[in-house]
């Protein structure tokens, strides 16, 4: 039995502090049922609670540590830039210096904004497309989170294009008619809706690759037919990044699937685990932003040196020449994300459990589900009750997954061969627990 005492006297006391506990709502364990650890420290591939429970962290911060905790060369520039002050409100070299570096791997981004969180940048990249185009509505997909600016957490729910449902209370009806909703993975839907009003379309923004139903995989030629659909309209194509980007490929999912898109959101990994996130692209557009343009938008901490620090770092490791004999650091982590899945696969299926896994980089995922999953639908239709005995099983083993069959798993550099096998063993014993759970 796993000891979480001091976790959970501190869980007690954080609910009275903060609403559920904590400042972001996965992270209270509401969808498993039992109280999440407190942590202590990071360190490679490791977290340590502060029981003293050490787990193989798959979370990685939601994406960020593709480099693993504490990194010595991250963590070494991080100490040099706090000592020479964390932020000045004022130009500096290495804002340039993560930019040229971020262009040199997305040559779709000629021009970029540094802001401070993904909720931010694809907030910032829709005004700018509004701004640009002279259009209000905008077209997402079901089952794709973009952050929590208002005009996108709208949902609609399922079925046929559907027009604005705010799915939270405080996004006002008016904000959410301008936001259409259409289902993933189906061209058709979005065909209809363009044919119906698409010179009224800003934009429409999409995971490329989606992780926040869990990992779900664009369909064959969907991307190349939404590129085509969106430019006999005038709309802009936002590619929301800030996930899949250096993770399903390491110029992205525009560069593993060959679609160039108008604009990209990128967050998460970078800013190597300090809050960074960007949004670019053509620089015909780029230049509306003020103040070489109309469009309105600032940020008192963006491009702070000591966030474009641990940025650059993260990215230089994950851009460096390889060693002899290995691939780049986005493949090692590919091949080692297909070594776990393929372990979990043939675990599962010793136990007689039906998964779908799916992989893109190093982005991966399973869902307790019969049936191939394509869109939020089929998401939704996967096992929860089984979800919640395989993770609780693997948190006692000292593996620590995402709380959630709706959210994505990262692979770091730091994650040892040895550490793998032991996630396919403990895998093994948690399919188990599920089956018998099913019985
Ligand atoms: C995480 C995420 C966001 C939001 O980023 P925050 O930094 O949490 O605001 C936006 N889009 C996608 C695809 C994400 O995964």
């Amino acid at each position: 039995m796993l000891h979480l005492e001091k976790s959970a006297a501190a869980f007690a006391e954080a609910k009275h502090l903060m609403p559920g506990g904590v400042n972001s709502p996965v992270r209270s364990y509401a969808n498993v049922d039992c109280n999440p650890p407190f942590i202590d420290h990071g360190l490679g591939d490791k977290i340590y609670d502060i029981d003293g429970n050490e787990y193989i962290d798959y979370v990685g911060s939601w994406g960020p540590l593709v480099v693993g905790h504490a990194h010595p060369q991250v963590v070494k520039a991080l100490q040099e830039a706090a000592a020479r002050g964390t932020s000045y409100g004022a130009p500096t070299l290495i804002e340039s210096e993560l930019a040229k570096k971020v262009m040199e791997v997305y040559p779709s981004i000629e021009m970029l904004r540094m802001v401070n969180s993904g909720t931010e940048a694809t907030m910032s990249a829709l005004r700018l497309a509004r701004g640009y185009t002279h259009r209000e509505k905008i077209v997402k997909f079901i089952g794709c989170y973009h952050g929590h600016s208002d005009s996108l957490l709208v949902n609609a729910g399922s079925g046929m294009a559907t027009f604005g449902v705010p799915s939270s209370p405080g996004v006002t009806k008016g904000t959410a008619a301008d936001t259409i909703s259409v289902p993933y993975n189906d061209i058709d839907a979005l065909q209809a809706v363009m044919d119906e009003c698409g010179d009224e379309i800003a934009a429409v923004i999409v995971e490329p690759v989606a992780g926040n139903m869990g990992c779900v995989l664009p369909k064959q030629g969907y991307l190349r037919q939404m590129r085509a659909l969106t430019e006999k309209h005038g709309t802009l194509l936002i590619f929301d990044e800030v996930m899949c980007g250096f993770r399903a490929s390491l110029g992205g999912a525009q560069a593993a699937y060959g679609i160039t898109p108008d604009l990209t959101c990128l967050g998460k990994i970078i800013g190597g685990g300090l809050p960074v996130a960007a949004y670019g692209g053509r620089r015909e557009i780029m230049q509306q932003v003020s103040p070489t343009g109309p469009v309105y938008q600032a940020g008192t901490l963006s491009g702070n040196p000591l966030a474009m620090t641990a940025g650059l770092e993260t990215l230089k490791l994950i851009t460096a020449e390889p060693e002899d004999g290995k691939g780049d650091y986005v493949r090692e982590l590919t091949l080692k994300t297909k070594k776990l899945l393929l372990g979990w696969q043939a675990k599962a299926q010793e136990a007689g459990v039906t998964i779908q896994a799916h992989q893109a980089g190093s982005m991966f995922g399973i869902f307790f589900n019969e049936h191939e999953v394509w869109n939020y639908d089929d998401s939704c239709a996967s096992d929860q009750e089984a979800f919640k005995v395989w993770f609780k099983s693997m948190l006692e083993q000292g593996i620590y997954l995402a709380p959630s069959q709706f959210e994505t798993l990262f692979m770091s550099g730091a994650h040892t061969d040895e550490d793998i096998d032991r996630t396919i063993e403990a895998a093994g014993k948690a399919f188990a627990a599920v089956a018998a759970a099913r019985k």
